[in-house]
C-alpha cells in the first residue's frame, strides 16, 4: 500500500507553526511521509486560527479550495486542527461537508488513527472540552538556524476581548528539564538561536524554576548562540526577567510587550491588569537598564465603547514611548468572550480610520528608528538565502530587525558584524565589516 502523504497549513501564530512540527512528528512516525503541494497529498491538514473573524474566514475559504481536489483525488482527508477545531468541534464538519475530520490540541497524538477513521467514516471530531496536552519536539537530523520551542501552553489570564483562553485551556508550563533537553537536542543539530514561546511566558513556572531562572538555565547551554522570548505580558514581566536580559550574554535585547491601548478605560475593560502609567513606568525601567533594547508590541482599535479620546491615548502613547515596531488590529468580537457582551458599537469605518491613523505613526516611527542606525554595527545571525536576491543572505540582529548581507564569506549560522549601509521599513541592508563579533 503505499504511504499516506500529508500536506499542513500553519495560520496564525508560533504556536501553531510549533503544533504543526509536532503533528508532522507524530505522521512521520506513523510512516507518513510529508507531500511537497497540497496536490500530491493524500491527507490535507489546516492548522487554523480563531483569534479574529478574519482569520477563520481565511481557513474555511482555504478548506474549500482544498476540497475541490477530491475531484481527482476521491480518496484525499482533509482535516482541520487548532483553534477553530477546538473552538468549533463538530460544528465545523456540519457546517463545512468538505471536511472529513476535525481534531482538537489534545488528539494530536492520534491523528494516524483519526485519519485511518476519516477514511472509513466520515467526518470523524476528536475534541475535549479542556485541553491539557503539552508537546515536545524531537528535532529532526537536519534543524534550522532558529527554532521555536513552546515551554508552555494556555492562558489563565482571560483578557475580555481574547478567544485564547477557551480553545487552548488553563495555563500549564512544561517541565523545564524537557525544555532544555528539547534546546539541547537543537544545538546539538545545528542550531543556533531559540525562541521560547507561550501566551505569557513572564508567568512560566513548572512549581520549581520560574521564567528568570529558565532563562538562566539556557543561557548555559553549550553552543546556544541566541535566546528569545514571546510573548510577555506587562503585569507579570519582573525587575528580574528585565535583569537577566541585561546580565545574559545570549539573551536577545528584544521585548515584545503588548500594550493593545493607550486609554485605562479601555485597559480596565479589555482586562489587562494595568494601567497605561503602570505600562509607561515598565519601558522606561527596561530602557534604562538595558540601553540597546528594542520594544515591539499590539496594539488593538476599535475595542466596544472606545471614544476618539481614548484612541488618542493610544496615539500618545505610540509617540511618547516610540515602539520600534507595533502589530496593529481591529476588534474583532469573539464568541463566548466576555467582551461579547459590550457589543460591537464601533463601526468599522471608524475603527479603519483609527487602524490607518495608528500605522501611519507607528511606520513614522519604526522608519526614524532605522534610519538612526545608518552607518552602525550590528550583529547578524545568518539564518538563510534570500529567495529574491541571489547575492544576498538574511538574517536577524539581536534586536530582531531583519538584515541582509552580501552572500560572499558568510554562512548559514554565522553571526558575523555587519555595517547597516541603507534601510527599508523592513529590511536593515548591511555590508561586511571588519571588526569581528566579540572583538
Ligand atoms: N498572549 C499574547 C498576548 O497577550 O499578547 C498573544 C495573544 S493574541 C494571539 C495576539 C494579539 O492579538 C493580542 O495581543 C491582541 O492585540 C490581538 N487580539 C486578540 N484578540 C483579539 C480580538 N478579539 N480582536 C482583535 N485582535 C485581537
Ligand atoms: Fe489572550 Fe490576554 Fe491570554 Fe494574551 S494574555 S492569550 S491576549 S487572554
Amino acid at each position: 500500500m503505499e504511504p499516506e502523504r500529508f500536506y499542513i497549513e500553519t495560520h496564525g501564530c508560533q504556536m501553531n507553526l510549533y503544533d504543526s512540527q509536532f503533528i508532522a512528528e507524530v505522521l512521520a512516525r506513523a510512516g507518513s511521509q510529508p507531500a511537497e503541494r497540497p496536490g500530491d497529498a493524500s491527507v490535507i491538514l489546516v492548522n487554523t486560527c480563531s483569534v479574529r473573524e478574519r482569520a477563520e474566514r481565511k481557513a474555511i475559504s482555504r478548506l474549500r479550495e482544498f476540497a475541490a481536489l477530491r475531484k481527482r483525488n476521491p480518496s484525499l482527508v482533509i482535516g482541520v486542527v487548532g483553534c477553530m477545531a477546538q473552538r468549533l468541534g463538530s460544528r465545523l464538519a456540519e457546517r463545512e461537508s468538505g471536511i472529513d475530520l476535525v481534531a482538537g490540541f489534545d488528539a494530536y497524538h492520534t491523528l494516524p488513527d483519526l485519519i485511518r477513521g476519516a477514511r472509513l467514516r466520515r467526518p470523524v471530531v476528536a475534541t475535549v472540552a479542556e485541553p491539557r496536552a503539552l508537546y515536545s519536539l524531537r528535532p529532526a537530523e537536519q534543524t534550522t538556524v532558529t527554532a521555536f520551542v513552546t515551554i508552555m501552553q494556555g492562558c489563565d489570564n482571560f483578557c475580555s476581548y481574547c478567544i485564547v483562553p477557551y480553545v487552548r485551556g488553563r495555563e500549564r508550563s512544561k517541565p523545564h528539564g524537557d525544555i532544555l533537553d528539547e534546546v539541547r537536542r537543537l544545538v546539538s543539530r545545528g542550531t543556533k538561536e531559540v525562541t521560547l514561546i507561550g501566551q505569557n511566558v513572564n508567568s512560566y513556572s513548572d512549581g520549581e524554576v520560574d521564567f528568570a531562572r529558565l532563562l538562566e538555565l539556557a543561557n548555559d547551554i553549550e553552543g546556544l548562540e541566541r535566546i528569545r522570548f514571546t510573548t510577555s505580558h506587562p503585569k507579570d514581566l519582573t525587575v528580574g526577567i528585565v535583569e537577566r536580559i541585561r546580565d545574559l550574554p545570549r539573551v536577545c535585547e528584544h521585548l515584545h510587550l503588548p500594550l493593545q491601548s493607550g486609554s485605562d478605560r479601555m485597559l480596565a475593560l479589555m482586562n489587562r491588569g494595568y494601567a497605561a502609567s503602570d505600562y509607561a513606568k515598565i519601558v522606561r525601567f527596561a530602557r534604562h537598564t538595558i540601553p540597546a533594547l528594542a520594544v515591539t508590541t499590539d496594539i488593538m482599535v476599535g475595542f466596544p465603547t472606545e471614544a476618539e479620546a481614548d484612541f488618542e491615548g493610544t496615539l500618545r502613547m505610540l509617540d511618547e514611548l516610540r515602539f520600534d515596531a507595533a502589530f496593529m488590529f481591529r476588534y474583532s468580537p469573539r464568541e463566548g468572550t466576555q467582551a461579547e457582551n459590550l457589543g460591537d458599537d464601533v463601526p468599522l469605518e471608524t475603527k479603519t480610520r483609527r487602524l490607518n491613523a495608528a500605522i501611519a505613526l507607528q511606520n513614522r516611527i519604526t522608519d526614524e528608528k532605522k534610519s538612526a542606525l545608518l552607518g552602525k554595527q550590528v550583529e547578524v545571525l545568518i539564518e538563510r538565502e534570500s529567495g529574491k536576491e541571489q547575492a544576498f543572505m538574511l538574517g536577524r540582529t539581536r534586536e530582531n530587525w531583519l538584515a541582509k548581507i552580501p552572500r560572499e564569506g558568510v554562512r548559514k549560522g554565522e553571526t558575523v558584524v555587519a555595517d547597516v549601509i541603507s534601510a527599508t521599513r523592513w529590511m536593515l541592508c548591511c555590508d561586511h565589516s571588519s571588526r569581528k563579533v566579540g572583538a
